[in-house]
């Protein structure tokens, strides 16, 4: 038995159930919408359970927990809270400028003690580089994301459009365990540096032969994975025997636009991802998966069993 520690308390891995390993209840903290703001988000994810899924992991490090208790104690879904670092470039200055020891303690306090004078825990580890080759401060992030894995057991998420094989290998090197990390958006193709379809697939299997796994998150997203380059890299990953090392979520995200309505990523040029709720997993994603040659055990496993083994303890 092993606990995962929710927004709402600790629970058994074996209560998961369907999990959306990488999403955003919130992304924009602004406290004139606060209200409207966290009714949203529970409206997502309170229709999102209707569909079937039973928990939502939340990789946005800056947050304000206060915000997520709200929306936890009005949903049937367990949430789960982050801590760790996104981009340098959306990092607030306080915590930007830590040196990579007091990275560590924070992480380490967030996992062990609780977000900021809350007892809430955060259960998962999340680190961002940008490129290929990581800048100093991102190599700093993910040392002590490293670290705080080593000292909690806690799994990593990163972001990781380009360069997965360059964090894996700086991960690997800190000490990390790639058996309990995830690289995000590698489907991404202006993230591929010029490499065919086939040297991506490739390129990705080198990182599931080292213990680590892929998240995919481009579902409705066609202008930067058109769909059957999509299923091309998941079924060459099935077919090479890694069905245990592929994730897939929605990426959910939206902020407040400057006509003040709510706007997904990625709906002012292509109005279309406004579908690209976290109920769109079950409502689009899964039929498509099975449409497309996957089968019912495929996408259990990457809906509940690899997310599952993330929260798993030796
Ligand atoms: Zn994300």
């Amino acid at each position: 038995m092993s606990l995962v520690h929710t927004v709402n308390g600790p629970v058994d891995t074996s209560a998961l159930g369907p999990t959306l390993i990488h999403e955003h209840v919130l992304f924009q903290f602004d406290d004139s919408r606060r209200a409207r703001s966290i009714d949203f988000a529970v409206d997502l994810l309170q229709d999102a359970y209707d569909h079937g899924v039973r928990t939502v992991v939340d990789l946005t490090p800056v947050r304000r927990i206060d915000w997520f208790m709200e929306i936890a104690s009005r949903v049937d879904i367990a949430m789960v809270a982050c801590t760790g670092y996104y981009l340098e470039r959306l990092t607030p200055k306080p915590l930007a400028v830590l040196d990579e020891d007091q990275m560590v303690n924070r992480m380490v306090r967030e996992l062990t003690e609780g977000i900021d004078t809350t007892g809430v825990r955060a259960g998962i580890i999340k680190v961002a580089a940008n490129l290929p080759e990581l800048t100093e401060w991102e190599q700093q992030v993910f040392r002590a994301g490293a670290r705080a894995q080593k000292l909690t057991g806690a799994c990593i998420a990163t972001h990781a459009c380009a360069g997965s094989r360059a964090q894996a290998d700086l991960l690997l090197e800190a000490g990390a365990d790639l058996e309990k990390t995830f690289f995000s958006h590698v489907e991404a193709e202006f993230g591929w540096e010029g490499r065919s379809l086939q040297e991506e697939a490739k390129y990705l299997e080198s990182i599931a032969r080292d213990g680590g796994s892929l998240l995919f998150n481009n579902f409705g997203f066609e202008f930067d994975t058109p769909w059957s380059d999509l299923t091309y890299l998941l079924h060459y990953l099935c077919d090479a025997g890694y069905q245990d090392k592929v994730l897939i979520s929605i990426d959910c995200n939206w902020t407040w636009n400057a006509a003040g309505d709510i706007e997904f990523e990625a709906e002012a040029q292509h109005p279309e991802t406004a579908r690209r709720t976290f109920a769109y997993v079950m409502t689009d994603v899964v039929p498509a998966l099975l449409s497309a040659g996957f089968t019912q055990e495929d996408v259990d496993a990457f809906l509940i069993a690899n997310p599952r083994k993330f929260f798993e303890r030796d």
